[in-house]
């Protein structure tokens, strides 16, 4: 798969002056929906209308999606609006039925990634097929799981291939409903640059509020393109209704994000500059998390040390940390007079904190 200079051509084929847009909504609830935001978007820069005919539900009893009826509004879509259609797959079934009804595009879903199982009878359903795949990421921030799956494809012969970053799903709670692992989409897109790598807003913040800022995160990322659910009435939407913008919402996103293109060496440069720069942004992001979980952590121990009536300062367990913490910083080419100088900012903070919980 490394030298695969096929999997791009799809997209370059398609000579967009701007990142890919996949847009619709979440799921087809009835015809006239259907109907009625693919018109809004027809004379946008969408590509693909996106509708989920079968919905994976976490939980029984939550609306399962229309089923293949939907399949036949969609072909309504293509011929009234001249929109390229696309859709979830998650077993041989909706393979055969997708395909005959002419769906340009098909997407495995996040929870059927994570099963080989199913991703081997997808791929197998798909042999050969010309249609565009797009492989959302796994539910957990599993990298070979991920690329397993588009080995899989890839293996069947299916050259339009592509991934959907969607986020991942974790037991803290964060502001975002499936977070983003950016580093690990990064590492996927060194290992396989050739590989189109699109950004899924909706499903990683859950809020439509968050789109915009996570869009722009992405494109600066370099991500090749959007996913973006948009439905004429979101907030009576039958599924992820929060995180759904109207058609208008959405030309004004696109509107708004900064798009930079690679045309010159001096273009390339600062493509390369603005993707490192963003890198730096994310890791620094999760810096100042870390430290900030850290900070708790110390401040529970600050309640039990005034519980017990212990002191502050242990210097022994001090000692310990920072010689642990010089010794891992140089296997990671940090000197230690740099290690020594951040830790003991950082111990200073956390006595401050401790202090104020003993004394408060
Ligand atoms: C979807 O795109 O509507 C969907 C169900 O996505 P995911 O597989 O990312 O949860
Ligand atoms: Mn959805």
């Amino acid at each position: 798969m490394e030298n695969s200079k096929k999997l791009r051509t799809w997209l370059d084929d398609m000579g967009l002056e701007h990142p890919l847009v996949i847009a619709g909504p979440c799921s087809a609830e009835t015809e006239e929906q259907v109907l009625k935001v693919a018109h809004e978007l027809k004379d946008t820069d969408v590509s693909y209308y996106r509708a989920g005919i079968w919905k994976p539900r976490t939980r029984p009893g939550n609306f399962e999606g229309v089923g293949a009826i939907g399949l036949k509004w969609l072909q309504k879509v293509k011929e009234e609006t001249g929109l390229k259609t696309a859709t979830e797959v998650a077993n041989r079934a909706h393979v055969q039925l997708a395909l005959e009804h002419d769906v340009d595009l098909l997407w495995i879903g996040a929870r059927s990634t994570v099963s080989p199982f199913i991703v081997q009878e997808i791929a197998d359903a798909l042999e050969g097929t010309d249609k565009v795949v797009l492989i959302k990421n796994p539910v957990n921030p599993d990298l070979p799981l991920w690329l397993g799956a588009v080995e899989r494809l890839h293996t069947a012969n299916i050259e339009k291939l592509g991934v959907i970053h969607r986020g991942f799903s974790t037991y803290e709670k964060t502001k975002y409903r499936n977070i983003p692992e950016w580093q690990l989409a990064i590492e996927l897109q060194s290992r396989f640059p050739d590989l189109p790598l699109i950004n899924d807003p909706s499903h990683i913040t859950g809020k439509r509020d968050m789109i915009f800022d996570v869009s722009q995160t992405a494109l600066d990322l370099n991500f090749d393109g959007l996913m973006i659910e948009t439905h004429t009435d979101p907030d009576n939407a039958w599924s992820d209704a929060a995180q759904q913008v109207t058609p208008s919402r959405l030309v004004q996103i696109m509107e708004d994000l900064k798009i930079r293109k690679e045309t010159d060496v001096e273009l390339d440069y600062n493509t390369k500059m603005s993707t490192l720069r963003a890198q730096i942004d994310v890791i620094d992001n999760q810096l100042i998390e870390t430290l900030g979980k850290r900070m708790k952590v110390s401040d529970t121990i600050g309640a039990l040390k005034k519980e017990r009536n212990v002191a502050v300062l242990q210097t022994n367990r001090w000692n310990a940390i920072l010689g642990n913490m010089i010794l891992e910083g140089e296997s990671k080419g940090l000197s230690e007079e740099f290690v020594l100088r951040m830790f003991k900012a950082i111990h200073q903070e956390s006595i401050n904190h401790q202090e104020k919980i003993i004394k408060g």
